[in-house]
């Protein structure tokens, strides 16, 4: 690692890159190998590789109880349990989300045929604005998924409301937001249920990895048959279903990375303090905050560039990546100006303005275990001496 302290030492103005090794954003944070090789082997001894095993069944216990929730019905991936939910709840036609998510929020509802209508977001939490949700509501549509983006809350009540009153069913993408808390109550609680990720990317990690939680305890029960096919026992097939299930590896992934969890906080709040010591007083440049009240993770460290700042987002992107600091423009351009979304429906952006506006200022800043303050000083000062240079 280089000192930066002049535009001759940035790898933009010719200097070597601060960094031999590309510095990711989401690198996997991983627990105890040895606990994690002890599972391994206790597994293979068992020879119970996959369908509700004892590493499963006692991972779900512990992610309920971690949430303060009734259920955990642990999943393949993130996605999939999207879809399960989707389809337990019953929701067709049109459903109301944030274009401002990953795609898999409208990918789970596009895979079955049910129509994603992207509502706008409000420019400063990056969540839905629930008049904006108001405004997309139609006869078609039958509900919600909010966005617990970044892993601060989606507007829980104003959308409970706004359901209630429709007779729409909401749920939520709580992807970013495992270990969350929302006024006290922590995320798995909210809404008809709640969506985890822990792909490896995640602030929690089983490798790949997904859960619905929710206190529903009929949900719950739909919900762990469509995972395994609807078997209800052997030979007793009782419900549609696909194959969702984690397997008992992936599981034990979970238990010993759960083991871990207060560190990769603890290393993720160092690791904001750290960088909003180098950013904040930087001009047109500002740091998403978290309310300190509530728990949170501190995975994502969004950084956003306005017109105030004399560089623009795209040029520190690419100031950073050159210098191997491969931070990343999260949920660019949006979801409908992907595919298949941005052919289906073309004119979706007209009522997106806060969308856009938001997507074009992002920058996300790697942070978790694999990164330390030092670290997080060099990204700062190149930034910090970039903005200096053209101000
Ligand atoms: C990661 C993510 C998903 C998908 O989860 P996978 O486990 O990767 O399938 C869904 N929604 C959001 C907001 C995500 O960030």
């Amino acid at each position: 690692m280089k000192l930066i302290l002049s535009p001759q030492d940035l790898a933009i103005n010719g200097a070597s890159p601060a960094f031999e090794k590309p510095l990711h954003v989401g690198r996997p944070n991983i627990g105890s190998r040895e606990a994690f090789l002890k599972y391994t082997e206790e597994i293979f001894d068992r020879r119970w590789l996959s369908n509700d095993g004892p590493v499963l069944k006692e991972f779900e216990q512990r992610i309920a109880a971690h949430h303060d929730v009734k259920h955990c019905v642990a999943m393949c991936n993130g996605t999939v349990a999207l879809e399960i939910a989707i389809r337990a709840l019953g929701l067709e036609g049109e459903v109301i989300i944030p274009s401002y998510t990953f795609i898999a929020t409208a990918h789970a509802l596009h895979w079955q045929a049910i129509t994603p209508v992207f509502a706008d977001i409000n420019p400063v939490t990056h969540t839905l604005d629930p008049d904006a949700v108001r405004r997309m509501i139609t006869p078609r549509t039958t509900g919600i998924i909010g966005v617990h983006l970044w892993g601060r809350n989606a507007p829980i009540e104003a959308l409970q409301t706004i359901a209630d009153e429709h007779g729409l069913k909401l749920m939520f993408d709580a992807a970013h937001a495992f270990g969350c808390s929302y006024k006290g109550t922590m995320v798995g609680n909210f809404g008809a249920c709640e969506v985890l990720s822990f792909h490896a990317t995640k602030f929690f990690n089983t490798f790949e990895g997904g859960a619905v939680l929710t206190n529903n305890d009929d949900l719950a029960k739909t919900i762990r048959l469509m995972r395994n096919f609807g078997f209800s026992g052997v030979d007793n097939v009782i419900h549609p279903g696909t194959n969702g299930k984690m397997i008992e590896i992936v599981a034990a992934m979970g238990m010993v990375n759960l083991d871990a969890i207060d560190n990769v906080v603890e290393a993720n709040q160092r690791n904001y303090q750290a960088y909003y010591e180098g950013l904040s007083s930087l001009p047109g440049i500002s740091l998403l905050t978290f309310d300190e009240s509530e728990f949170n993770s501190y995975q994502y460290v969004v950084m956003e560039v306005c017109e105030k700042c004399p560089v623009t987002r795209d040029k520190i992107i690419q100031a950073l990546h050159t210098e191997n600091i491969l931070a990343r423009k999260y949920f660019w351009p949006g979801c409908h100006n992907m595919m298949p979304y941005r052919e289906l429906y073309p004119h979706a952006g007209l009522m997106l303005a806060n969308t856009q506006y938001v997507a074009d200022r992002v920058i996300v800043l790697p942070t978790g275990t694999a990164i330390d303050y030092k670290i997080v000083k060099t990204v700062t000062s190149v930034i910090q001496i970039l903005i200096e240079s053209e101000s």
